[in-house]
């Protein structure tokens, strides 16, 4: 009988303790349903080139992507390309006033509107990738540029860099300074008043106009990016000389820019997702360039004839007096883009130093 009875004991002891083991875990799940109710978001980003563009335009593709896995779905970005929803010299402002959550484009196509955005793409003669990459997350870049661009209601983020560019198609040869008289060539921001100030004449349009612009006379000589992306756009169908270095892009960065109230309306666990994915894709744009810009300048020499050629280096130097000229002007009346551009002086100063004994000695030894 004790033995029945203890046994009846267990099993009563084992049905409270199983309904209580159930009861904890439907409280638990109901504490998880709770937690995973969380709020999803459906943005749009629009670009200033060319839909699944190779480099400066998978960039927003690989950032769109990346969100949507890392945020599980709670985050999806529509990328547009240009002219898809807005016209490319038209994102700023579409970003800004709401219109759309998000852009990827370069800070020099608004100087028009914000004379110190030419700062945070790239500056004749300044730094290069690596050199950019660090003055923005290590020596106050990226503060700058968000003070920039506060009033306009964006916050900006590096969005890929293309490394060191190409200088440019021409369809004469650049013997001389002399010869750059009247040369009409396509060529964005400070680089292009630096070319117009040494007797060219330099014009403002979205890569896709190019070839046309080159095949029928309106432009001479275009600068474009490097190997990788002229070659894409056929460049060499219109134009015979390739010319090199980029003095005008030695390093251009692009940038994510985001419009204030829809980034600030995020929870920060997809904040901290949209920043880590847009230092993500900056890194992975520079080794998209590194790996496939000289394949690309193989085959254009090879399959396609086009002629390699330096500038010369009178003509080089020459550039280089003018954009000092140009930068030292172009920020004469504006306290905040002094203090921007000695703080690249400043930086360059330091890491020129550095990089002389570093990478460049490297670079001379291989
Ligand atoms: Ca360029």
């Amino acid at each position: 009988m004790a033995g029945t009875k203890l046994c009846e004991f267990r099993k009563t002891l084992i049905y409270f303790l199983v309904l209580f083991f159930f009861a904890a875990c439907s409280e638990d799940t109901s504490q998880n349903e709770t937690t995973f109710e969380k709020k999803s978001f459906s943005w749009t980003l629009v670009t200033t080139w060319p839909k699944n563009y190779p480099g400066v335009g998978l960039g927003p593709e690989n950032f769109a992507k990346l969100v949507e896995e890392m945020s599980d779905g709670r985050l999806k970005i529509k990328v547009y390309g240009n002219g898809e929803l807005i016209p490319a010299l038209e994102v700023f402002d579409a970003v800004s006033r709401g219109t759309v959550e998000m852009g990827h484009g370069a800070s020099y196509y608004w100087i028009g509107k914000l004379p110190v955005a030419q700062f945070f793409t790239t500056l004749p003669f300044g730094l290069n990738a690596q050199e950019r990459n660090a003055w923005l997350h290590y020596a106050g870049g990226l503060e700058l540029w968000e003070k920039a661009y506060e009033p306009f209601n964006l916050i900006p983020m590096a969005g890929g860099n293309t490394g060191v560019q190409m200088g440019g198609w021409f369809n004469k040869e650049i013997n001389s300074l002399e010869d750059l008289n009247g040369i009409r060539i396509r060529m964005p921001g400070l680089a292009g008043e630096v070319f117009s100030r040494a007797g060219g004449e330099a014009v403002l349009m979205p890569g896709s106009e190019i070839f046309t612009n080159l095949q029928t006379g309106v432009i001479d000589a275009a600068e474009w990016i490097g190997p990788y992306n002229d070659l894409t756009f056929g460049f060499h169908q219109v134009a015979k000389y390739y010319y090199y270095p980029g003095w005008q892009e030695p390093g251009a960065m692009t940038e994510f820019i985001f419009n204030q109230e829809a980034f600030n309306e995020l929870p920060n666990d997809l904040k901290a997702i949209v920043r880590t994915a847009a230092r993500a894709v900056n890194q992975d744009m520079l080794d998209e360039y590194t790996a496939r810009n000289n394949q690309a300048l193989i085959s254009l020499i090879e399959d396609h004839n086009v002629i390699l050629k330096k500038f010369p280096d009178e003509v080089l130097y020459e550039l280089e007096r003018i954009s000092k000229e140009v930068l030292e002007e172009f920020v004469e009346e504006d306290k905040f883009a002094t203090q921007v551009y000695q703080s690249i002086l400043d930086f360059k100063k330091g890491v020129a130093n550095y990089h002389k004994i570093s990478e460049e000695a490297i670079f001379d030894l291989r």
